[in-house]
């Protein structure tokens, strides 16, 4: 019963942390944490950018919430570390190692929804700036079409302001 109850936990937590991605990539990196993550809007020198402090921070939160169910003996708790983890793992697969072809083989999907998922990320990368982006989420990755109407859209309202 714990296993099940383990399982729909870490779950609903991998599905929830897609909008905690969305709104920290929304509101914290291109708000007020805009000096970490314009490293990752443009071109990288070397293995590293600013940016992955990021992912630093996001491993830390997962290692503090181990301790808690640790120190506690809460085994839900683990539940939402694991659901964390598991979140952070594909982020850094299909992100880093997929979209930034930061691994070490070459490898892009030639069709279906991961194909989606770069396009929609790579539009994304289209805006080098804090504002005027599209596509914040990762996994949820909407019809490009879509994306590219809503990039020209926020464009054509910059270029009419005074
Ligand atoms: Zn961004
Ligand atoms: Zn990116």
């Amino acid at each position: 019963m714990i296993v099940a109850a383990f399982i729909v936990i870490a779950l609903a937590v991998f599905l929830a942390m897609e909008w905690v991605a969305w709104w920290s990539h929304r509101h914290v990196m291109h708000g007020w944490g805009w000096a970490w993550h314009q490293s990752h809007h443009e071109p990288r020198e070397g293995l590293f950018e600013l940016n992955d402090l990021y992912a630093v921070v996001g491993s830390v939160t997962a290692i503090a919430l181990f301790a808690i169910g640790w120190a506690t003996g809460s085994w839900w708790v683990y539940a939402i570390a694991s659901g964390v983890t598991l979140y952070g793992a594909a982020y850094a697969i299909f992100h880093d190692g997929m979209v930034h072809q930061r691994w070490p083989f070459q490898w892009v999907p030639r069709g279906g929804y991961l194909r989606r998922l770069i396009q929609a990320h790579r539009l994304h990368h289209a805006v080098m700036s804090k504002d005027d982006a599209v596509s914040y989420g990762f996994l949820i990755a909407p019809d490009p079409k879509a994306l590219h109407a809503e990039l020209k859209r926020l464009r054509a309202a910059r270029r009419s302001q005074p």
